[in-house]
């Protein structure tokens, strides 16, 4: 991205070492990544076959809540028309709050649940003038060796060497690297993609870590893939299990599945146990992945700005790290752009990364909170754990019981970072969480008949005749060519923006 939207004004460099290997997990994404491919110009046809990636239109939560009707509900990424259903959605989840008994799941009002559901392809023709948000699931190890190859013919240099130690100088800044075979490799600007080691910003300058560990309390992860689904459903699933919860994302080669959970609360081989009972499969590796769930108090001291897992990460419960990656690079693009790199720049660049961290770690924290499915000690324990409880969910769990309307309470948070008032809406009605009211009382007449459900279905229903099947949209891609425009960087910076996490456009 920096060698495409920078170009002309920055080498890069990209050193990488061979005995460190990458994390090899992440396969899920948010539409924030077709942004990117967008201002690469890089199309689905060139990159999707090539990394066995299939569409994503959303998540279904399964297992999380035990209310009457709500034991599963689809969280999706917005189709154009979802702007008006979900204001349906939120007039009757406001009855409802009061005991009213109102159709309030999200389902019946989402576009994408029912493309999921009908395994279609996102993808519409130009005769359907609307848009349909969507992402990937993607192997993540062949991806990054696609972008490598992307970034290399635009100019990037790539070392495979390690990095033995950091030189810093009398302010404390990094004043070089020094490399496996004796060389030091010195920079302007140095960015820390180390992974969760994070080795310039925290080891060599101390950058201090704000943990998420207490709010967020899963430190583990095992992932297992099993073959390919010929269904390919284009959603991931996340189901609540007895102590964390499962991914299961459905790639054109395999299915990938992993069980997030607590080390406080399960042992690794209990949770293998567990997730092999799921999936029913004895064989194939399983991949222990320890997390550190948290992010630096600064993604950008003196001269280094960190960068990915380095920076920080909130377990993949909603697929955000790549996003808050992209966004954390744009950020900095716009900033260096506009404004260059004083430290002025950076005070208000590190204050944005912070919020887009923990704004996300709130709704991550949030579906803790509100879950009922699992009556286990680790359930009970996220359900009562007054460290998730922040000032900010607090107040918006406080609006919602009130029965009001919670986006200008996520608004003057600054909450709608990442996540917007709808998805806290689909969040908090898809698990049922309205009064336990023995018996709901029927509407009013004329209130029954505001928000006419049965016809948002039929609607949708209709608007699906123009979608194709999913798994015939990605065997069409394989044959095909795979052009697309690489825009100036400008546009590319702009198509970044514009798709960002509530970023101004470049002027
Ligand atoms: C369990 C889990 C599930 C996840 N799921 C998702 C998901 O669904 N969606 C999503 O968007 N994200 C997800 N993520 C996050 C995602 O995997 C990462 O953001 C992504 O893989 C990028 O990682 P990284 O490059 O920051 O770190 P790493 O993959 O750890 O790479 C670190 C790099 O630094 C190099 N390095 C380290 N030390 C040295 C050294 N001394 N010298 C030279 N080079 C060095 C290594 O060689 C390596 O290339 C998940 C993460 C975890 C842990």
């Amino acid at each position: 991205m920096f060698a495409r939207v920078l170009a002309g004004r920055v080498d890069v460099t990209v050193i990488d070492s061979d005995r460190v290997p990458t994390i090899g997990v992440g396969e899920g994404s948010t539409p924030k990544l077709r942004a990117f491919f967008a201002a690469m110009g890089i199309s689905d046809e060139e990159w999707m076959p090539a990394c066995e990636a299939s569409y994503k239109v959303g998540v279904e939560f399964a297992g999380w809540s035990d209310y009457p009707g709500h034991k599963s509900y689809f969280h999706p990424f917005f189709a154009h028309f979802d702007r008006d259903h979900v204001k349906g959605l939120a007039f009757n989840a406001a009855l409802r709050r009061q005991g009213i008994d109102l159709p309030a799941h999200p389902d019946l009002f989402c576009y994408n649940r029912f493309v999921a559901q009908k395994r279609l392809s996102p993808l519409v023709p130009d005769r359907f003038p609307f848009d349909i948000q969507y992402a990937y699931h993607f192997d993540a190890a062949l991806l990054g060796n696609f972008l490598r190859r992307k970034a290399m013919d635009a100019g990037v240099q790539h070392r495979e060497r390690h990095v033995e130690a950091v030189a810093q100088g009398a302010d404390g800044a990094i004043s070089g690297l020094h490399l496996d075979g004796g060389e030091i490799f010195t920079a302007d600007l140095y960015f820390d993609c180390t992974g969760f080691r994070a080795l310039l910003s925290e080891e060599a300058l101390h950058t201090p870590y704000v943990s998420f560990a207490a709010a967020l309390p899963n430190d583990r992860a095992i992932a297992i893939a099993t073959a390919a689904d010929a269904d390919l459903p284009p959603q991931t699933t996340a189901t609540a299990l007895e102590a964390g919860w499962a991914w299961s994302i459905p790639l054109r080669s395999r299915t990938g599945h992993g069980y997030v959970y607590s080390s406080q609360f399960l042992s690794d081989d209990a949770a293998e146990r567990e997730l092999r009972r799921r999936i029913a499969i004895d064989g194939g590796d399983a991949r222990l992945v320890r997390m550190r769930v948290g992010r630096l108090e600064r993604s950008w001291t003196k001269n280094c700005v960190a960068i990915g897992l380095a920076q920080g990460f909130i377990e993949p419960l909603e697929a955000t790290g790549l996003a808050l990656t992209q966004f954390t690079a744009t950020r900095f693009a716009w900033h260096f752009l506009t404004k260059g790199t004083d430290p002025q720049v950076a005070d208000a660049f590190n204050r944005e990364v912070a919020d887009a961290f923990d704004s996300v770690r709130d709704f991550i924290a949030a579906h803790y909170l509100t879950s009922s499915g699992h009556q286990t000690e680790y359930w009970d324990h996220c359900r009562a754990n007054s460290a998730a409880l922040s000032d900010n969910i607090k107040a918006v769990f406080e609006s919602w019981f009130r029965g009001e309307a919670i986006e200008p309470v996520l608004t003057s948070r600054r909450m709608t970072q990442y996540f917007s008032a709808n998805s806290w809406t689909y969040m908090l009605c898809g698990k049922g969480v309205f009064p336990r009211v023995t018996q709901l009382s029927p509407p009013d007449p004329s209130v029954a008949e505001k928000v006419p459900v049965a016809s948002i279905g039929r609607f949708i229903e209709r608007c699906l005749l123009n979608h194709e099947g999913h798994a015939a949209t990605l065997e069409a891609q394989r044959g095909a060519s795979g052009g697309a425009a690489c825009p100036q960087p400008a546009e590319a910076l702009r198509i970044l923006c514009a798709n960002g996490l509530s970023l101004e456009p470049l002027q």
